[in-house]
C-alpha cells in the first residue's frame, strides 16, 4: 500500500544542508499499524509530513497504491490530503465551542456521512460524553474524540503526531490500543510517531530512526492486547 524508496530530505539553513531524511526506505501495509520511534530530531515529523502530503522529499519514490504521490501536482497532492489521510494531532485541535459528537460530525459531513458521528464516538467508547464540551473532557476523551473525528473521514492513512505526548502513561497506552483495533477493523493503516519506546509494544511494526536514517525495522506479529 505504501512504499517509501530511497526517500532523503534536506533542508537548506544559510550556507548550511540539514539531512532530515537519508535514504529511508520501508514499506506499510493496509490494515497495519506502525509506530515510527525514534528520539527527537531523529527525523520522524519529516516522515510523516512527507507521508500525509504536507512536505516533498528531496528524493526518492513515496508510492501510495501504486501512485508516485511525490511526482503529484500542489492540486492532486491537495487531493490525497484530503481523500486519504487523517490527521492526529499531539494536542487535539477540537473546536472549543462544538460538543464531542458535534467535533466528530464535522468530519463525518465532509464524507456526506454525518449519520456516522455517533458510532464512531461509540467506537472509542465516548458515547456517554456526545454532549460535553471538549473544556468538559479530560486529555485522554479529547484525544479519543479527535481520533473517532479523523475516523469519521474514512481515511485510508491515518497519520499521528506524537498523539499521547500529552497523557500519562496508563491513558496513553489506551489511546494506542484504540488506534492499533482501529487498524484492525478497518481499511485504515495507521502510521504514529513518538519518542516514547513503551508505546511501541503495541504496534504490528516498528520502524527505528536514528539521525534521519532507519536503524531497524520490526515486525510484530502478535502485539500485546491490554484487555
Ligand atoms: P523529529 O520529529 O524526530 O524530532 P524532525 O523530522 O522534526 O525530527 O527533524 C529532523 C531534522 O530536520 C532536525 O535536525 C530538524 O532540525 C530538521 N528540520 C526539520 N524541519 C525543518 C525545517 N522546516 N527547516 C529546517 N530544518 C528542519
Ligand atoms: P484521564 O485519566 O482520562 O486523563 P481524568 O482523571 O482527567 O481522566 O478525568 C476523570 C473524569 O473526570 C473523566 O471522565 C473526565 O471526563 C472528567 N472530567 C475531567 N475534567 C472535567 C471537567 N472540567 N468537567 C467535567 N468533567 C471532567
Amino acid at each position: 500500500m505504501i512504499s517509501f524508496k530511497n526517500i532523503s530530505k534536506s533542508y537548506q539553513i544559510g550556507d548550511q544542508e540539514v539531512n532530515a531524511l537519508k535514504n529511508v526506505s520501508f514499506e506499510i501495509e493496509q490494515g497495519e499499524f506502525t509506530v515510527i520511534l525514534g528520539p527527537s530530531g531523529s527525523g520522524k515529523s519529516t516522515a510523516l509530513n512527507i507521508l500525509g502530503g504536507i512536505d516533498k522529499a528531496t528524493s526518492g519514490t513515496f508510492l501510495f497504491d501504486g501512485v508516485a504521490i511525490n511526482a503529484l501536482s500542489d492540486a492532486k497532492l491537495s487531493d490525497y490530503r484530503r481523500d486519504i489521510v487523517g490527521f492526529v494531532f499531539q494536542f487535539y485541535n477540537l473546536i472549543p465551542s462544538l460538543t464531542a459528537l458535534e467535533n466528530v460530525g464535522i468530519a463525518a459531513q465532509l464524507t456526506g456521512n454525518q449519520a456516522l458521528a455517533a458510532p464512531f464516538l461509540e467506537s472509542v467508547g465516548l458515547s456517554h460524553r456526545k454532549n460535553n464540551f471538549p473544556a468538559q473532557l479530560s486529555g485522554g476523551e479529547m484525544q479519543r474524540v479527535s481520533i473517532a473525528r479523523a475516523l469519521a473521514k474514512k481515511p485510508k492513512l491515518l497519520l499521528c503526531d506524537e498523539p499521547t505526548g500529552a497523557l500519562d502513561s496508563v491513558t496513553g497506552l489506551k489511546i494506542i490500543d484504540i488506534l492499533r483495533k482501529a487498524s484492525e477493523s478497518s481499511d485504515t493503516a495507521v502510521v504514529m510517531v513518538t519518542h516514547n519506546a513503551e508505546f511501541a509494544q503495541l504496534a504490528h511494526k516498528v520502524i527505528r530512526l536514528h539521525d534521519g536514517e532507519v536503524a531497524t525495522i520490526e515486525k510484530n506479529s502478535g502485539p500485546a492486547a491490554l484487555s
